[in-house]
């Protein structure tokens, strides 16, 4: 395994409808990895077709795009986001449903009137935006609404309210038959799986979207209208459904699980509200259907089935290379996919899709095996050393093995694995072997070699790490030694030897937790004479805007993510510390501050060690100095050492800690005060470090400037001044 370079994405401004079921991935990751490694015009494959945005990212770069995607409703995001409707369209097809006949009303008046609720200032009826509900006690207990008299907020249900929630349910078991119905007959053996997906729904609900989708079926409108439609219907179906805890920012449903408190959110104003999320401008984008295939110029070319359907037909496309984003286990978005699909377009669309709704539960085993059944057939189809690149959303453990044993026993080689901080996607890069897996002898695991990659992992961070990492570690060694082989609940023997090595005396859980996978992990004796990653990071920021004033922070991070590969892959979060400590930003460039370039600093530690040694002669103590490894000055008094100042320009002071011989209480550090933050912050991550640091004192430039013009100083009065100076948290960096 070679480092692999973590590329940095961006954080997408409008992540487009359902995002919130969808991998949780930034832009750009999947373009700058195939810039790399194929050319516009190349076939790109995504197996697993679980993240739109991804896919439309590399059609529109030119790459032909190849996506098995067996979710009807993950492949109307495709096909909607390669060719979004028109804000006129969707307008059009919203007015003309409004207009629609239901009895003697308009439809859009119908359905507004079933959320009515009195205005508490003019009390005049108005529709509710949503409806307040408790699970336990099955209990609506208040109301968001905004009226025209201006009155808007959140207020207590009042009886009509309940009333008339009451009065809907009483027909409730009609319409949920026919919502049933649409997804499944009366003898279909999934029938009671669709009926327990439809509890996530209150007859509210219920009532509107099928009165919507009933008026669908008789609806003739344009083909584009039409597909503007059940878009917008599409995104009120997840609207209307009880996954909305209340109050909460962004909920990312995993389970079908209905919130202690819930939102009922006013299903026609969710149909308004998708005109927004509907309509995008941007690039249109070829989509075909295999096996048509699209032009030159790149395009979406997306197969209705799973993979392993596909593989055995690929023989006649030549795939450069598989970039994917690896799903995660998603009960809640797969089972509702399937009842929106039926009620979209019916039993037959839902029906492949169909069996997701057997499973309630999701293990990682099941999904190592998902993600296998995918992938094994597809190595054979690829040319040698073709890449296999993935995006792993939201990284835990388990997924990583999942993933790690997938790839490994489907015949493809580990060439790096990048991790960034726990809410990163991890990024893994494999090729396809020269040899079929069929051919290798298999190996067992050996604990030795995961235990010996785990310590050179710590060792090589120079600071405690998540369990995350060190798991990582341990699978890339059973990775390189063939020994990730399909068995009988191989996520736990995976696991073993990792957890095994941890028991070991050379590791420190810094923690009170038992769980491993809580707290972080160290060393009981890291190489003193090893800069952490932290430190090197900082060197080498500092080293890049030196040489490249005005830099974007992409570059930077791409620079630093190349010097620093793999598990090595410094977070955002230190990186901004570091800028933040050293460099100023405008019109997004990074440049060092004036007072940080190099000669400004140099002159600052000569006046610093002018300082220090006037204030020596004037306390009456001998002095020692020393420049290297180390700028170090020794305060004597009759051959004791009363102080040692080590002098910094940086917060580069890992090696310092740890390697002083002096007593901490007497030793201290002199930097600038732009320092103080970074170092509080290298502090606060890492236990270890914190810990040695102690009784350690910082006394900064300024400070020192400040002692040294003070009258009737003595040796008492020092010792008072420097301890009235802690180590300040990051939070008042902006004092500086
Ligand atoms: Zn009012």
């Amino acid at each position: 395994m070679d480092g692999l370079a973590y590329i940095p994405g961006n954080e997408p401004e409008n992540p487009g409808p359902l995002a919130r079921y969808l991998p949780l991935t930034a832009d750009g990751i999947a373009t700058a990895f195939l810039a790399q490694h194929s050319r516009p015009g190349d076939w790109v494959l995504d197996p697993f077709g679980a993240a739109p945005r991804t896919d439309l990212e590399m059609a529109r770069l030119g790459y032909r795009v190849l996506v098995a995607v067996n979710n009807p409703v993950t492949r109307f995001l495709l096909e909607t986001a390669a060719n979004p409707p028109s804000q006129a369209d969707l307008r059009a097809a919203l007015a003309e449903l409004a207009a629609a006949r239901k009895g003697d009303e308009r439809l859009e008046t119908h359905l507004q009137s079933l959320y009515l609720t009195e205005c508490s200032k003019c009390h005049r009826q108005v529709p509710a935006d949503a409806f307040v509900w408790e699970r336990e006690s099955g209990v609506l207990t208040g109301r968001i609404y905004h009226c025209s008299c201006g009155d808007i907020g959140e207020y207590p249900a009042t009886e009509a309210d309940q009333a008339r929630a009451t009065s809907i349910a009483a027909t409730d078991s009609l319409h949920r038959s026919r919502a049933l119905e649409r997804v499944a007959t009366p003898h279909d053996p999934d029938r009671v799986h669709v009926e327990e997906a439809l509890e996530c729904y209150l007859p509210r609900a219920v009532y509107a979207l099928i009165t919507i989708i009933n008026k669908l079926d008789s609806f003739s409108l344009t083909p584009e209208r039409r597909r503007a439609l059940l878009a917008l219907v599409l995104t009120a179906c997840d609207e209307a459904s009880a996954l909305w805890p209340h109050p909460a920012e962004r909920p990312r449903p995993k389970q079908l699980t209905i919130p202690p408190r819930f939102l009922e959110k006013n299903v026609w104003l969710a149909l308004e509200r998708g005109v927004e999320f509907w309509s995008g401008g941007g690039q249109l984008v070829e989509s075909v259907i295999w096996p048509s295939v699209p032009g030159e110029a790149g395009g979406l070319c997306l197969f209705d089935g799973p993979m392993r359907d596909l593989a055995p037909r690929l023989k006649d496309v030549s795939i450069r290379a598989v970039v994917t984003v690896l799903p995660r286990p998603n009960q809640a978005f797969w089972t509702l996919s399937a009842l929106w699909a039926g009620w979209l377009w019916g039993r037959e669309t839902a029906a492949p899709f169909k069996s997701v709704l057997h499973r309630r539960r999701y293990d990682w085993n099941w999904h190592a095996a998902a993600l296998y059944a995918a992938l094994k057939n597809l190595s054979d189809r690829l040319p040698l050393n073709a890449p296999l690149f993935a995006i792993v959303p939201e990284p835990e453990p388990a997924f990583l093995s999942a993933a790690m044993l997938a790839a490994a026993e489907s015949g493809f080689d580990l060439t790096g694995l990048a991790l960034r901080a726990r809410h990163d996607p991890a990024q893994i890069l494999w090729r396809r072997s020269a040899f079929s897996h069929a051919d290798k002898k298999p190996a067992g695991i050996d604990a030795e070699v995961v235990r010996r990659a785990m310590l050179s992992a710590l060792q090589e961070r120079g600071e405690p790490v998540p369990f995350l990492h060190l798991h990582a570690a341990g699978l890339a060694a059973m990775a390189d030694d063939h020994s990730l082989r399909w068995r009988p609940e191989a996520l736990a023997q995976i696991n073993a030897p990792i957890l095994a090595a941890l028991a070991g005396p050379e590791f420190v859980h810094h923690t009170e937790s038992k769980n491993p996978e809580i707290g972080l992990w160290g060393l009981a004796e890291l190489d003193a004479a090893t800069d952490s990653l932290p430190d090197r990071v900082e060197m080498s920021i500092v080293r890049f805007l030196q040489k490249n004033p005005g830099a974007v922070l992409r570059d930077l991070e791409m620079a630093l993510n190349a010097e620093l590969p793999g598990l090595l892959t410094p977070s955002l979060g230190l990186l901004r510390a570091v800028l933040a400590s050293y460099a100023l930003e405008t019109d997004g460039r990074w440049s060092l501050r004036p007072e940080d370039s190099p000669s400004t600093r140099r002159a600052d530690l000569e006046t610093a060690t002018h300082a220090l040694t006037a204030l020596a002669s004037r306390l009456g103590v001998s002095l020692q100095r020393q420049e290297s490894p180390q700028r170090l000055i020794l305060w004597q008094d009759s051959g004791e050492t009363v102080y040692a100042f080590y002098l910094l320009a940086s917060a580069v002071a890992g090696r310092i800690l740890r390697q002083n011989p002096y007593p901490p209480e007497s030793s201290l550090l002199v930097l600038p005060g732009g320092r103080a933050g970074l170092l509080a912050y290298k502090l606060g991550r890492d236990p270890a470090l914190r810990s040695v640091a102690e009784r350690w004192r910082i006394v900064k430039f300024r400070a020192l400037r400040r002692l040294s013009e003070m009258t009737s100083l003595t040796l008492e009065r020092f010792e008072k001044e420097l301890s009235g100076d802690p180590i300040e948290p990051p939070e008042q960096m902006e004092l500086f």
